[in-house]
This record gives structure tokens, C-alpha cells and sequence, in this order.
């Protein structure tokens, strides 16, 4: 029967060497993360603090947990020791915190800035224009050493079955993608992550140059929200 493991090495048959799979394991159980995990992933991306902790505790240390999700501003303290990388970083103002707490923690941390650029109404991420004021500004002040390492962008497509569109919005995207890193991480080789590409859509955006497909349903299954 096919289970997680297959579905894994299918979609990680047809990925490009240089595209990173993170499995997103958000309302799935510790023993399927593991399936997953003895299937060889190590990136794993989830949306809640409250959910991860005891996903951290029980699961083996090697895993490079991604946070992808609404991040409040008080849960960055507790985040901020395990986590592998702050992808859904939205505003001016996470970026503050996430950026104090690191300088109080003496610790690096590696995070993307999320970009809005689906249709649906959302809270979460910068505007191209807000994303070009934000870099702008840091350029500017570089007076002390961050502790948040800008790794590129992170953005989620239209949830529809318009390709045209899905495609549109990843083409949007790596253009400001190049945009960003020609303009403000020229010489800066971390600089080097495009996470866009879900369980519907991965295949487009890896077309479209993504570097980070972020997978959930397609390998775990259906999520059950009422858990
Ligand atoms: C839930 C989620 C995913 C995975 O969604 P699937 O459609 O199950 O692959 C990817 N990215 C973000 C930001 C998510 O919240």
C-alpha cells in the first residue's frame, strides 16, 4: 500500500538536486513525523509554538524544524531556541523581536521575509513596495551586526486551480526575488532561498524557480483540524 514513504520518494524522484523538500507535519501525529523522518526528511515545517514543543521533545534532534506560519510577537522568545529557520517572517515589527530576542540569546538565526502576493486577503506579509522600503531601511542602519540572517523570501500563491495565475504569481515572485538580491544581497551568497510550492502547486513553482517546496497533504495526507 502506498504510504508516506512512497509518496516521498515520488515527489523527491522528480525534484531538482538543488530544491529543498520540507515536509509541513502540522496536524499530523509524532509516529507519522517519524515515518517520514526514517524515510530520510529532515526539514519539517509547522504553524504552531503550542503543537511543536512536544513534536521537538519526542522527535530526534537532527531535525531542522521550519516555523511557517502567523508568528505572535510573544512566542518568539520560546521559538527562538530550537527553531532551524523563521520562514513566515511578515513585518517590520516580528522582525524587531525576532532580531532583540537573537541579540539577547547571542544566537543566529536564519529567517525568510514572507511577501503577500496571492489574492486572498491577509494579514501576513510584506507588499512588494513595503518589502523594497524594508530592506531599504536596514541597508541603512547597519551599524550593528544582526543576528538575523536574511536566507531570501518566502510566499504562498493563490489557492486555485488557475495555473495561469499560480504560474503569474511565481514569475511576480522571482522577479522580486532577483530584484531584492541584485539591489540589497549582491555579494551576500546566503542569500539563496526561494520558498514558494505546496502539495498543489510545487511542480509550477519549481518551474518557476523555486529553491524550498514546502509539502504537506500530498505526502502526509489529509489534515484533521478537529484534533
Ligand atoms: C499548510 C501550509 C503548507 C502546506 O500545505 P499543503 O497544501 O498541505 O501542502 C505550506 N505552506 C504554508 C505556509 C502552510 O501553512
Amino acid at each position: 500500500m502506498e504510504g508516506i514513504k512512497e509518496r516521498i520518494q515520488q515527489i523527491q524522484d522528480t525534484l531538482p538536486e538543488n530544491v529543498t523538500l520540507v515536509v509541513v507535519s502540522k496536524y499530523h501525529s509524532i509516529e507519522d513525523i517519524q515515518q517520514a523522518y526514517d524515510a530520510g526528511i529532515r526539514d519539517f515545517g509547522e504553524n504552531h509554538l503550542q503543537e511543536l514543543l512536544p513534536k521537538v521533545d519526542a522527535l530526534p534532534k537532527d531535525i531542522r524544524w521550519h516555523f511557517i506560519g502567523t508568528l505572535q510577537r510573544n512566542k518568539v522568545k520560546s521559538l527562538l531556541p530550537f527553531i532551524y529557520m523563521i520562514q513566515s517572517v511578515g513585518s517590520k515589527k516580528l522582525y524587531d523581536e525576532i532580531e532583540r530576542r537573537a541579540q539577547k540569546l547571542n544566537k543566529s538565526i536564519d529567517i525568510l521575509i514572507e511577501l503577500h502576493i496571492a489574492q486572498e486577503e491577509s494579514k501576513n506579509g510584506f507588499t512588494e513596495e513595503d518589502a523594497y522600503t524594508f530592506f531599504e531601511e536596514l541597508t541603512k542602519n547597519n551599524e550593528i551586526t544582526p543576528k538575523c540572517r536574511i536566507r531570501g523570501i518566502m510566499a504562498m500563491a493563490t489557492n486555485t486551480n488557475d495555473e495561469v495565475l499560480i504560474r503569474n504569481e511565481f514569475m511576480l515572485l522571482k522577479n522580486i526575488f532577483q530584484k531584492v538580491k541584485n539591489r540589497y544581497f549582491k555579494n551576500v551568497s546566503h542569500f539563496d532561498t526561494l520558498s514558494c510550492g505546496m502539495s498543489n502547486d510545487w511542480k509550477i513553482a519549481v518551474e518557476e524557480g523555486s529553491t524550498l517546496v514546502r509539502i504537506g497533504s500530498a505526502i502526509m495526507g489529509p489534515r484533521d483540524y478537529k484534533k
